[in-house]
């Protein structure tokens, strides 16, 4: 008999279909009607969670009432790499604003011990041939993520306009005056030609809709606004004031792989509070090896983006420049490996064995990462709850060499939920599976809305051309022109996660969104244009292809167990990772973009 796909990959030695049911049963479990309704948000008698522990309190201005040429709301990556390529076109007047007090987005509020990159630095931290900058480590501590940002806003000179500890209220559109007018809660009442909107994904911290949290009568906070004056200690760990103090952690996301090494190490107890084990795959963090980086070729930081990105996207590339865990676990569970199978068996691949290989391989390698819990874990009920049941890509795979070891101390104790979450909190503690563990301090690890409305995560919404908001707008589905522009909201651009693609470098992505977008401004000013939009024809042809390229996706994300990435288990709805990006992948979004631009008659987009 002909040999198969299957065959490539040896001996077996798991039941597939075993696995299969295991995974949809440990899914089962967690699925809740709710989906993101679970979550409170941070508002009324939550709202101190997002109180901001770093900027100067009693920092006051004169309300603004000037014009400059571009307002760009957050000084993230997304808008850090918009203000500097309008910077590289001629824009004279950027203004930055941001709630916090700096520039650094997501750096800026996660400073939680242990905060750092797992996407290699030297693709991660955007501009390091433009700045001549370079990383110290592999993977970069959150402190020089945080310094990069600021780096960026000095060079491109983006601090003497900029807008910090300031929260847009609203905006709106002058058709007479073909500009913006924008609201802030320091009753500024500015104008600006441009607006771009780069608020970011993952910027507003929720919490567990569980009873009695503001009846805890300890200490609480959120990871992305810790508390050091209570804890002691600074983002390298050293926390002395939990010494003698009981901590629980909520919530075993990315955030608490990289902080609960530290809890572990200074509180007196630490409690973890389980409800889906993340995958901790090794990480292997290290110095810059300085020779080999001066080393680098002019362009050398494009050539190693767009490698990784390809690799991540399921493209065999001859080489593997950034050769990390990321690209060794897509190269073995995407296109390449299938590709790699059909190069062995010299014939194309029929779909449903294709199917059938990616999920062997997928059983397999998460079957690597439970056996690293068993290896690594000395207890054994506690090895058992740690490993995850579910494909690799399900939610974001964590890289930590210290995670799992944490549970070997005899001060930390795993509370496992079994899938069912913390019931409620008390004046003393928090309740999981009916008992009730007495705490000194509960730490919510518990991330950040995603599928709620973009204006609500915005913080504002934004009053288009004919008096509609943004929010009526997107009443029935988000809809924009290639995941930037939106019909009767003219001059305003979307840099960020707005159906587009994105790759697991998402400062990739948004370096991409801002070469575009300066590209559209910078050639709709050489036709002489002062207003750019998007034709509601161009609005419902990306939508169609948005549509037709999430099928995948959303196929693969029905399956997994809940998470931000499929809206909770409700993958139907339209809102989550899945439903709302287009498809086919950032390599060819970022081709596309380009053929776009290549073709030079903005086609898409009135001008006037
Ligand atoms: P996540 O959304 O990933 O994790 C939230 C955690 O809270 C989950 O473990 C969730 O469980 C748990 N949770 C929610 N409600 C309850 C409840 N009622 N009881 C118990 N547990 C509960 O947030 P993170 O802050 O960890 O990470 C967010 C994102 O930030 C990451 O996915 C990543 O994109 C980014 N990040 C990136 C890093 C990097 O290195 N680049 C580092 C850290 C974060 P469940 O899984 O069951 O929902």
């Amino acid at each position: 008999m002909a040999a198969t796909a299957r065959d490539l990959l040896g001996d077996i030695d798991f039941d597939p279909a075993e696995l299969h049911a295991k995974y949809l049963h440990e899914r089962d479990k967690r699925v809740r009607p709710d989906g993101n309704e679970q979550y409170v948000e941070i508002t009324d008698r939550f709202a101190s969670f997002g109180d901001d522990p770093w900027a100067d309190a009693s920092f006051e201005r004169e309300p603004l009432t000037d014009h400059v040429d571009v307002v760009i709301v957050g000084g993230g990556f997304g808008g850090l790499l918009a203000a500097a390529r309008l910077r590289e076109i001629g824009v004279k007047r950027i203004r930055l604003i941001d709630a916090a007090g700096d520039v650094g987005g997501t750096w800026y509020w996660n400073r939680y011990p242990g905060a750092a990159c797992d996407v290699q630095s030297y693709i991660y931290l955007p501009l390091l041939e433009e700045l001549g900058a370079m990383p110290q480590h592999k993977y970069s501590f959150a402190p020089e993520i945080m310094e990069h940002s600021r780096r960026i806003a000095r060079h491109y000179d983006l601090y003497d306009d900029a807008c910090f500890q300031t929260g847009v209220t609203s905006m709106e559109w002058d058709d007479s005056e073909s500009r913006w007018t924008v609201f802030t809660d320091r009753n500024d009442e500015m104008t600006a030609n441009i607006v771009v909107l780069a608020t970011g994904p993952l910027n507003r911290p929720k919490l567990p809709g569980i009873a009695g949290i503001t009846s805890f009568e300890g200490h609480m906070f959120h990871t992305s606004r810790w508390d050091y004056d209570y804890t002691g200690g600074d983002t390298y760990g050293g926390l002395i004031g939990l010494s003698d103090k009981r901590v629980a952690v909520i919530g075993t996301g990315a955030t608490a792989v990289q902080c609960v090494p530290h809890l572990a190490d200074s509180a007196k107890e630490l409690f973890v509070f389980q409800r889906t084990p993340s995958s901790v795959d090794v990480r292997d963090n290290a110095p810059t090896d300085t020779d080999w980086f001066e080393s680098l070729e002019p362009g050398w930081q494009k050539r190693y983006m767009e490698n990784f990105t390809a690799l991540v996207s399921g493209y065999d590339e001859p080489e593997d420049l950034v050769g990390d865990g990321w690209t060794e676990i897509f190269r073995g569970l995407t296109g390449i490996a299938a590709k790699d199978a059909s190069r062995r068996l010299g014939r194309r691949l029929d779909p449903r064995e294709k199917e059938e290989m990616m999920e062997l391989l997928d059983y397999r390698k998460m079957n690597g990462v439970r056996n690293r819990v068993q290896t690594t874990v000395v207890d054994p009920s506690t090895a058992a709850a740690l490993q995850p049941w579910y494909r690799q890509f399900c939610k974001r795979p964590c890289f930590h060499d210290s995670y799992l070891p944490a549970f070997n101390s005899s001060n930390v104790t795993l509370v496992d939920t079994d899938g069912q979450g913390v019931e409620r909190i008390t004046p003393n503690g928090v309740v999981a599976n009916g008992v009730e563990h007495e705490v000194d301090c509960i730490v919510f690890s518990t991330g950040f809305e995603y599928g709620t409305s973009y204006t609500r995560r915005a913080g504002f919404d934004v009053t288009g051309r004919n008096g509609e908001t943004l929010s009526e707008h997107w009443a029935d589905g988000v809809r924009t022109f290639h995941g930037m522009h939106a019909h009767g909201f003219p001059n305003m651009a979307f840099i960020g996660f707005v159906q587009t693609a994105t790759t697991v470098n998402i400062p990739h992505a948004l370096a991409e969104q801002a070469t575009h977008f300066a590209h559209v401004v910078s050639e709709s000013r050489a036709r002489g244009a002062s207003v750019i939009e998007a034709t509601p024809h161009s609005e419902q042809e990306w939508l169609a292809e948005i549509e037709r390229t999430a099928v995948r996706a959303r196929k693969f994300y029905e399956e997994c167990t809940p998470g931000y990435y499929n809206n909770e288990g409700h993958v139907t709805d339209g809102t989550g990772f899945a439903a709302g990006m287009y498809g086919a992948g950032p390599i060819k979004f970022f081709d596309l973009l380009a053929r776009w631009r290549d073709e030079g008659g903005l086609s898409g987009l009135q001008l006037r």
